[in-house]
């Protein structure tokens, strides 16, 4: 193994800045397929909700691994021809959304490296908790790192495995690691895939023509034809080669813990996760505001795009009709993604306004999925009153979000987590809301369906603080000595 390593990456020099813990990608793979690069174009395409800050995707070819990535989405991160030069057998692709702290195309991933047993390369959803602290071992050791992803770690232990076999190295190395994450490798021998013990970040099998595809969401299967086969177990590693599909536990199940906020925002309505349609969660989430939550009004409406699903559940539940009084210019991306607080109020500006005869002289319900540091809100409800409305009603479809994430969603840091630090009634005033309400966590769990909230298999710890798994030793992202001594406090005793 380990013959060619081929590298189309445009190494231009971006601005490094310090590495920042929050990422929220998408990632793909297929084994055997005649042109595996386009499918993978095709399901990044797909997945672009899930990461806009660069995409990437390696193929292998017999002995040969190529990649190709590039800054940006992915219909800018490929040319025709960058796709045409990636031929290969088998492919894993990946699209990176990031903080600013983290924009280099170092980071863009799949990362590539070729070692002892061969080209290896690696894309990963997700955040390692102790990946900060394997790093630091790996540095003393005398370590060499490309980039300041937390998925070089990954290679670095699989490299370190000491074992002939591959996949016993991979088994190896992720005993050693921690947090939430969906893993596609790709050899030249085999594509392997895996989903953190606790089911954190979600990932799919799917099949194409009897060939294996895996990929975080569903949506992506639609995309390129395939269908769903399953979910990845946590704790589930899967490996395919010319022999087939192999499914085996490489670490022991711990409790479920599916992100929530997946149903909540993160991904797409037509996915289904771990069983769930996304879209009808979501419906069932606005079903449960409008009951617990009531407003007299005239009119319902949800903010483009996430929260249109919930907002038409609540308008069903409530009878008062749903309309589209906020219109998203979608030609600018996601408002997280401007780096300063500034250009992202901006960016809010230029991405919705209010369509002004819908709204005026009438009372507004804007149902959103939620609120992380409370500039959208505020803007919403500008909009709704400057187009006219009389009243302006702000319905949330999850629980106050008052805690980091430590999994892989950006939630920001907890000094800018608005419900952190005021209350309900707080947070009303400061946006400017008539009224202001949100689901409770019991109740998000109940209008999932979970009928014994105790028992729940999802993770709801930026709205407890309660973390599934241990936390960072000296988490970067925490500020302020409180939430340390919660953060120390939940790696003790904090499971949920
Ligand atoms: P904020 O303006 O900071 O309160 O952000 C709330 C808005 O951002 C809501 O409209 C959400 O749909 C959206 N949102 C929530 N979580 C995230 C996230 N992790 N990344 C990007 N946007 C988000
Ligand atoms: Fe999802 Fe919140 Fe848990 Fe992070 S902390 S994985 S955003 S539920």
């Amino acid at each position: 193994m380990g013959d060619a390593l081929e590298s189309q990456a445009d190494e231009a020099s971006y601005e490094t800045i310090e590495h920042d813990w929050h990422e929220e990608c998408g990632v793909f793979g297929v084994w055997r397929h005649p042109d595996a690069a386009r499918l993978a174009n095709y399901a990044l395409y797909a997945l672009q909700h899930r990461g806009q800050e660069s995409a990437g995707i390696a193929v292998v070819d017999g002995p040969v691994l190529r990649h190709h990535r590039g800054m940006g989405l992915v219909s800018e991160a490929f040319t025709q021809a960058d796709l045409a030069a990636l031929t290969g057998h088998a492919a894993i692709g990946h699209v990176r959304y990031s903080t600013t702290g983290s924009s280099t195309l170092a980071n863009a991933q799949p990362l590539v490296f070729a070692f002892r047993q061969g080209n290896l390369a690696l894309a990963h959803n997700g955040n390692l908790v102790n990946a900060a602290q394997i790093r630091d071992q790996l540095d003393e050791e005398g370590s060499i790192f490309q980039s300041t992803s937390d998925t070089e770690v990954v290679a670095h232990l699989i490299a370190r495995g000491g074992h002939r076999d591959f996949v016993e190295n991979v088994r190896a190395g992720m005993k050693r690691i921690e947090g939430g994450y969906a893993l596609v490798l790709l050899t030249n021998n085999c594509l392997v895939a895996l989903r953190d013990p606790n089911g954190l970040r979600p990932l799919a099998l799917g099949q194409l023509d009897g060939m294996h595809v895996v990929a975080s969401e569903t949506c992506a299967f639609d995309a390129i034809g395939a269908s769903f086969v399953r979910d990845v177990e946590p704790g589930e590693m899967i490996v395919i080669d010319d022999h087939g599909l192999r499914a085996e536990r490489f670490a022991t199940a711990e409790r479920k813990a599916l992100c929530t906020f997946e149903y909540i925002y993160f991904a797409r309505p037509d996915s289904d996760i771990d069983g769930m349609n996304v879209h009808l969660a979501r419906k069932r989430l606005g079903r449960m505001l409008a009951r617990t939550c009531p407003v007299e009004a005239d009119v319902v409406t949800g903010v483009p795009d996430s929260s249109i699903s919930a907002a038409i559940g609540f308008a069903e539940e409530a009878g008062i009709p749903y309309e589209i009084a906020l219109v998203k210019n979608r030609y600018v991306g996601r408002t997280f993604i401007q780096p300063t607080q500034e250009q992202r109020r901006e960016g809010v500006r230029l991405k919705l306004n209010a369509v002004r005869q819908v709204v005026e002289g009438k009372r507004v319900v804007i149902v959103d999925d939620s609120i992380v540091r409370g500039t959208t809100s505020a803007r919403l409800i500008d909009l709704v009153r400057a187009a006219g409305a009389t009243e302006a009603h702000m319905r949330i479809s999850s629980p106050p979000v008052t805690h980091p994430c430590y999994y892989g969603i950006d939630t920001s840091d907890r000094t800018k987590l608005i419900a952190a630090h005021q209350s309900i009634a707080e947070i009303q005033k400061r946006i400017g809301a008539d009224s202001l309400a949100y689901l409770t966590k019991e109740q998000m769990l109940e209008a999932f369906g979970m009928g014994d909230v105790k028992s729940h298999p999802f993770c709801n710890a930026c709205f407890t603080g309660r973390y599934p798994t241990r936390l960072p030793a000296a988490p970067r992202a925490l500020v302020g000595t409180s939430v340390a001594i919660r953060a120390s406090r939940a790696s003790r005793n904090g499971r949920e």
